[in-house]
């Protein structure tokens, strides 16, 4: 065990809010696990964002180092799974909430919560991705099991400049999807990068004080939708009939003012995607996947790269909805 000091990004509560500090920690600081792993990166999620500013009831133990993903390579283990020099993936189980996560130069983790890195991706590259990118193939695989092809038509994403919503247009458009991206933005800047990432046409959030319609005119094959509430249910009511949406996210919130309109009329489906606890093939599958359904350009796009320090003042950006795209940690 090396008792040389490391640094990490440490929550902790007083008065009832979040406090976050850079601190200096040794290997005898960290949570039990059996294996052991040296950061490479990590990335900022909206669940990240709102455990570091302290804006949603994340973080379940203190102290806590959050961070819900992290890759590196394993120093030590006591699991037969892993050798020393493996490289490695970690996203959800809790870890960054109940458990210490990937804002720090190490870790000790559980063994079954890793995946060995695909080949042909860098732990940078799995960074980018992350839990944001994973759940959105996730959101792709739940379609296509659902029997969605390019064939049945266009496809709607939601909270489109959004982690999640980013790389679902990339992975679609990809696969020979018509995409359409929903967003609050009116910046043209923001439209262009979205046409860039492969939407064809761009579409405004609906006005956040109306009242959903119980039925709009159809128009969607398949949706994505990062976003919940009103928005989800907006979404519902413009599915073509048998449309399937994929819903993962609460960025407007976690109600779902709709009617059982579309179901029942249109034989919509509502398909809903956890990332947390997902099983493990399809969890190996939607790396697997990534690898090849994810265009380099498009990922290069996407990314914004912030420090550990720089991690609080992003989060606050992130839940104002000042960031687009993904952001990497580079925690070294
Ligand atoms: P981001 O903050 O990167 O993206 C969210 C996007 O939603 C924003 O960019 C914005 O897009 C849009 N948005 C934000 N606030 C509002 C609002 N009030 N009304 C309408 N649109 C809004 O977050 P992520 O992409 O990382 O995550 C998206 C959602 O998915 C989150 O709720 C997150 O918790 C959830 N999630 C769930 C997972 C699961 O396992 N089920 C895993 C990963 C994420 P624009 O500016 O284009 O409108």
């Amino acid at each position: 065990m090396s008792e040389q000091s490391f640094k990490a990004l440490v929550l902790r509560q007083e008065d009832e809010k979040t406090q976050a500090a850079i601190e200096s920690l040794t290997d005898a600081d960290l949570p039990e696990g059996d294996v052991l792993v040296a950061v490479e990166y990590s990335d900022l999620n909206y669940k990240d964002a709102m455990a570091v500013t302290g804006a949603g009831p994340i973080v379940r133990t203190w102290p806590m180092v959050p961070g819900i993903d992290l890759a590196g390579a394993v120093v030590e283990s006591n699991s037969d799974d892993y050798a020393p020099g493996d490289k490695v993936v970690l996203t959800g189980w809790g870890v960054g909430e109940r458990y210490w996560g990937g804002y720090a130069q190490r870790q000790r983790v559980k063994s079954e919560w890793l995946v060995p890195l695909p080949e042909g991706l860098d732990t940078r590259t799995a960074m980018v991705i992350g839990t944001a990118g994973f759940t959105a193939m996730l959101c792709v695989q739940r379609l296509e099991d659902a029997g969605l092809t390019p064939a049945d038509g266009p496809v709607l994403v939601t909270g489109a400049s959004g982690g999640v919503g980013s790389v679902a247009i990339a992975i679609l458009a990809h696969l020979g999807y018509e995409v359409a991206a929903l967003t609050t933005s009116t910046d043209e800047d923001l439209h262009a990068y979205l046409r860039e990432l492969g939407a064809s046409e761009i579409v405004p959030a609906p006005d956040a004080d109306a009242k959903p319609k119980p039925l709009a005119k159809g128009r969607w094959a398949g949706a994505v939708d990062t976003v919940g509430s009103k928005v989800l249910a907006h979404v519902l009511s413009e599915m073509a009939y048998g449309g399937r949406v994929a819903a993962c996210g609460l960025a407007a919130g976690p109600d779902l003012p709709a009617t059982v309109m579309p179901f029942i009329l249109r034989n919509v489906s509502l398909l809903g995607v956890d990332s947390v606890v997902c099983p493990i093939e399809p969890r190996q599958r939607a790396w697997q996947r990534l690898v090849k359904d994810l265009p380099e350009a498009a990922l290069e796009a996407i990314t914004d790269t912030a420090t550990l320090e720089q991690v609080p003042e992003r989060a606050a950006d992130m839940m104002a909805n000042r960031t687009r795209g993904r952001i990497l940690v580079d925690v070294g």
